[in-house]
């Protein structure tokens, strides 16, 4: 450590070195994770206009032994940096395919769709679409019910590449849904050469479309895109009765949010859909 004049950069900073310690610290235990079975996956039901369950957002959880019940906003960054993401995301689109094949099992089940998310680092991997098609293969699941969440963002980045890949996994039957729709740099050029099935419209306009009248005219926008490409459209983080209101007059059929139900483990998903499967 060095002593630090008012000009001069500090080479020791107790309060950065904290922060490393425990950047270290979490990602060692993160690579344990995986193995030592603490990663989990918890479902937000996804309804239709009558409130009806058509599916789920599968979330990561992770079950620290310490830490207990740690948000996916505080390791994904991290997953992402050290490529641990790479085996975390194989585990959670095999996990999401062996529940929609449970699920392929009782007629209450059986038509339910599953969202995945994907991180930018998992789908630049030069054999993901082979990733996707093997889990497929060996877990039994129907290709139509598992749908891929891709940001804006990761879509843009390499568009040719991306353009190739949707259209080779789409083959295979699995849709695809654009994660925080309205946050990136939304074009209409591009959105038509994408291969796709559901826009989503952020939460963030949602919590704030009924009090900006900005983000109100963004949300009518994206719904107005998704009709006129013939795209499905959800909008998320829905809380209250008053944004399903203007979600539906404006156009938009289809939620997901804490009005609806929470992410919460799958026996309690299943419980909430009324069935036992
Ligand atoms: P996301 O994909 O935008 O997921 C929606 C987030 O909003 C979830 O946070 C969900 O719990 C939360 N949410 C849902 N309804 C409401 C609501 O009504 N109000 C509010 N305030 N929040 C609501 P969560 O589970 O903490 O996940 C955060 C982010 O972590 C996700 O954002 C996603 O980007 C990432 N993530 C989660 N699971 C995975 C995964 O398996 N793989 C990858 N790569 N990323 C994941
Ligand atoms: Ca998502
Ligand atoms: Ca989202
Ligand atoms: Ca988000």
């Amino acid at each position: 450590a060095k002593r630090a004049g008012r000009n001069v950069t500090r080479f020791y900073d107790p309060a950065t070195h904290a922060a490393i310690q425990e950047r270290i610290a979490l990602e060692a235990d993160l690579r344990q994770a995986l193995a030592g079975g603490q990663l989990l996956l918890h479902f937000q039901p996804q309804v239709d206009a009558q409130g009806r369950p058509t599916g789920a957002e599968a979330l990561l959880r992770w079950r620290h032994p310490a830490r207990g019940l740690v948000p996916p906003g505080q390791f994904i960054a991290l997953a992402e940096e050290t490529d641990l993401i790479l085996p975390i995301g194989q585990w959670v689109l095999e996990e999401a395919c062996s529940q929609l094949r449970r699920w392929s099992e009782a007629p209450a089940t059986r038509e339910l769709q599953l969202a995945v998310n994907v991180s930018a680092r998992q789908f630049r991997q030069a054999d993901f679409v082979e990733q996707v098609r093997q889990t497929l293969r060996e877990s039994g699941a129907s290709p139509q019910r598992l749908k891929l969440e891709l940001t804006e963002s990761l879509v843009l980045v390499n568009l040719e590449d991306t353009l190739a890949k949707m259209q080779a996994i789409r083959a295979l039957g699995v849709r695809f849904a654009i994660d925080d729709f309205g946050t990136g740099q939304s074009s209409l050029a591009y959105l038509t050469r994408l291969t796709l099935d559901q826009l989503k419209i952020d939460q963030a306009f949602v919590a704030s479309m009924l009090t900006s009248h900005t983000d109100a005219v963004i949300v009518q926008t994206v719904i107005g895109m998704a009709h006129s490409l013939g795209l499905d459209v959800i909008a998320e983080g829905v809380e209250t009765a008053a944004q399903v209101d203007f979600l539906q007059s404006s156009g938009c059929h289809a939620y997901q949010g804490y009005l609806f139900g929470k992410p919460m483990p799958i026996g309690q998903f299943e419980r909430h859909l009324g069935c036992t499967v």
